[in-house]
């Protein structure tokens, strides 16, 4: 029986389903869970959840969820007050940033801060007082490709999503929504829309090396060879372009470029594609024709077109594609969303901005490029292993475990080991944060507000959703946003303890508020807010932290009333009297060329690099495929490296395997369910394997996020899981050379049988 309702979007992915939880009062007074199913009123999701969202409960009451803070003393962590964790934070930094300068400190922050409120708005104001140029986020063992292809031709991050609800032909790369639920395309109850497509008469195909899930339940399955998505989707571009049929429409007029493209693609034809791709010329020939004869289509390509060394230009020509099929910015075709907390269009004209910049500075070990103000984590080891001026002798972790998921992990961990000091924003003693000196837990997802400031810019629907915390702060905790500010004062010089920390994470608070009400009100762009900075700070009243940046961010929004004189704009009281979400309808096309942000007002086709990569993608045709690559994988019950501590989730059969073909197995000696030793330039491992035609010959296939049994680490239940980390094979020297992100799939391997 429950004594209250209460709900709230679930954080755990970027669905962001709506969350029923049901709330008893014990006899002490305090309130637990006693269930959480799908909110059927939530205006996105209607009630969907997957197996993951019912857990909040279980990550609430996880054992192992640290309560506050720990330093490590003699080799153990032993729990501190807050107090005394930031002091011990300053008193070790202080030195080591007074002899080596400010560069001596990196900041890596991890996925989860993309789900979380407080880190969207506090992370810059902790970067910004550490002062150092040595910035790295999972985003490049991720997405990073998209977003430099998405600004490159609109001028910012403006990532096209496929409209879902409407559209009736989906070509899908390297994405598999059925186990990830969903990624740059925000969707709860992916496969119910999935299956709505088909029961309209749509169809769906799958181009992936693995029968996924999806693949499953497509209408089409390509079986590709890993990492050949461009050559694939270079040849559909070329025969369009060839036989006449690309027909951009009314954006002919707003790119440039177009005249050159045709030129630039004519090595990838069909047929000169077809030994690389593994796929016919037949199979590619009909997809473009299917693509450009249906009312409506939409090109989605995710992790095995990012994460692969042609992750730019195959997630640049995954909109090609949309452009030539006069798919991009219309119904049923690839379209932009409007959320709530994101920019408005430029009213009438076509948008103008700086664009794209990237390369301003260069990493100091091996030169690689600064992008959207970070370095890839590729480089991060030797950031820290090699001497000199600059070296990275502090790490600051936000949410991230960098030691299972960055690649080349043994270097990885002994180059966080080797650090003179590290301080983790983290709940969990992890692969990672085993090397930390102190540890600061956030609270669990139930005592956070939450709204998706990120993720809901990429939604399929127009939506939006806030939800207050669930359950209080414990008293030994800190909220997620204070953590930040004052660890940001401390690098600041501020106090550490005692009212004057209270005070500097006050003040920090406060010019992060009216920096973002300055910002906002003086929009570049061409929109002219209502309010002033004053009157927006004024408007949001008593509220202060996340939710005074999030009201004001919601003002000046496209719906807000910053923006929308005379009307009832969306504000964060708006969402709050809506706590199923405020529905704000279908995406809406003709936003280019409003949305563009590039110097010349037009969609930019082409620069310099991706002409570049281009001749180079040339070049690969003819270069022979390793005998054996590796490749990730996903499942429902997991996600990435940090909810393998949820005994509901990984209960069953061990699902930490190593997929291969059966003829591969039967020619290498290995037989199904023997462990094999998987050996790269990197490093090895040994794995059960599992013999199963869902992977092509030539493939093997091992899930991300496991191995999580390293000395130390303290996670009971995923350190019992017989899972191994894959990260130990991928190699920090492949990667996409535009963006810099690792190159996860098509990894060169061996495999050979292993003694138990
Ligand atoms: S799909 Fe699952 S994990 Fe993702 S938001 Fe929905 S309930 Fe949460």
């Amino acid at each position: 029986m429950s004594d209250r309702t209460a709900f709230r979007t679930c954080p755990l992915c970027e669905a962001g389903c709506g969350l029923e939880i049901g709330l008893k009062t014990e006899s002490d007074g305090r309130e637990t869970v006693t269930r959480i199913r799908g909110d059927q009123l939530d205006v996105f999701s209607h009630g969907f959840i997957c197996p993951k969202g019912s857990t909040l409960k279980h990550l609430h009451e996880d054992p192992d969820w640290l309560r506050q803070p720990h330093v490590k003393v003699d080799g153990s962590f032993v729990p501190v007050s807050w107090d005394e964790a930031f002091e011990t934070i300053a008193q070790a930094i202080r030195p080591i940033l007074d002899a080596h300068g400010r560069d001596a400190a990196a900041v890596y922050l991890g996925n989860p801060n993309a789900h979380s409120l407080a880190p969207m708005f506090y992370n810059r104001t902790l970067i910004k007082a550490m002062g150092t140029r040595n910035r790295f986020s999972a985003s490049t063992v991720d997405q990073r490709p998209k977003e430099v292809s998405a600004a490159m031709m609109f001028g910012s991050v403006a990532v096209p999503v496929p409209d879902l609800d409407r559209t009736d032909y989906l070509l899908m790369l390297g994405a598999n929504p059925l186990a990830s639920n969903g990624s740059l395309c925000t969707a709860p109850d992916f496969p119910g829309r999935l299956r709505r497509i088909q029961e309209r008469g749509g169809t769906i195909v799958v181009v992936d090396p693995r029968r996924s899930e999806t693949a499953e339940v497509a209408d089409r399955h390509l079986a590709i060879r890993p990492a050949t998505d461009a050559h694939f989707l270079a040849a559909i571009a070329n025969t369009l372009l060839e036989d006449g049929t690309a027909a951009p429409g009314p954006l002919t007029a707003v790119t440039s470029g177009l005249d050159e493209l045709g030129e630039l693609l004519a090595p990838f034809t069909p047929e000169s594609v077809a030994a690389s791709t593994g796929l016919t010329a037949e199979e590619i020939r009909d997809v473009a024709g299917e693509l450009i004869a249906a009312p409506t289509a939409a090109v989605y390509g995710r992790i095995g077109t990012t994460c692969q060394d042609f992750g730019t230009v195959s997630s640049w020509l995954v909109d090609v594609v949309n452009l030539l099929t006069g798919n991009l910015d219309r119904v049923g075709g690839a379209m932009f969303p409007t959320g709530a907390a994101g920019q408005p269009s430029t009213k009438g004209e076509p948008g103008r901005g700086r664009g794209f910049r990237m390369g301003r500075v260069a990493s100091r070990v091996s030169g690689a490029p600064e992008c959207f103000g970070e370095f890839p984590v590729s480089v991060l080891p030797e950031e820290i292993e090699t001497p000199g001026q600059g070296q990275v002798r502090i790490l600051v972790t936000v949410a991230g475990n960098p030691a299972n998921s960055n690649p080349n992990s043994n270097r990885m961990n002994a180059a966080l080991e080797s650090l003179d000091f590290m301080v983790c924003v983290d709940p969990y003693i992890n692969e990672t944060t085993r090397h930390a000196d102190v540890i600061l837990p956030p609270p669990s997802p139930l005592q956070k507000p939450h709204y998706d400031l990120a993720l809901l810019n990429f939604a399929v629907r127009n939506v939006a959703n806030y939800s207050p915390p669930v359950l209080p702060l414990e008293t030994t905790q800190l909220g997620e946003g204070r953590i930040l500010l004052r660890l940001a004062a401390v690098f600041n010089g501020a106090p550490a303890s005692g009212p004057e920390a209270e005070s500097a994470a006050d003040l920090l608070d406060e010019q992060a508020a009216q920096g973002l009400a300055g910002a906002a009100v003086s929009d570049r762009f061409g929109n002219v807010a209502e309010r002033s900075p004053s009157e927006l700070m004024e408007a949001a009243g008593d509220r202060r932290g996340a939710e005074r940046m999030l009201d004001i961010t919601l003002r000046t929004g496209p719906y807000g009333d910053g923006f929308i004189s005379g009307a009832e704009g969306i504000s964060l009281a708006t969402l709050e009297r809506h706590p199923h979400g405020v529905d704000l309808g279908p995406l809406e096309e003709h936003r280019l060329p409003g949305i563009l942000r590039t110097p010349s007002a037009t969609i930019e086709l082409l620069n310099d690099m991706l002409r570049s990569e281009l001749a180079r993608l040339s070049g690969s045709l003819a270069d022979a495929p390793p005998q054996m690559v590796l490749i990730g994988r996903r499942h429902i019950r997991s996600n990435n490296s940090w909810m393998h501590n949820i005994g509901v989730l990984t209960k069953g059969r061990n699902r930490c395997t190593l997929q291969i073909h059966p003829d591969d197995a039967e020619r290498l000696g290995i037989a199904d369910g023997a462990p094999a030793r998987v050996t790269s330039r990197v490093g090895e491992l040994v794995v059960d394997t599992e013999c199963t035609d869902v992977v092509r010959p030539g493939v093997v296939s091992i899930p991300h996020g496991f191995g999580q049994n390293a000395p130390g680490v303290r996670l009971r239940v995923a350190a019992e899981y017989r899972g191994v980390n894959t990260n130990v094979l991928t190699d920090e020297r492949d990667v996409d050379p535009i963006s810099g992100n690792v190159a996860l799939n098509g990894v060169a391997v061996t495999v050979t049988p292993a003694t138990p």
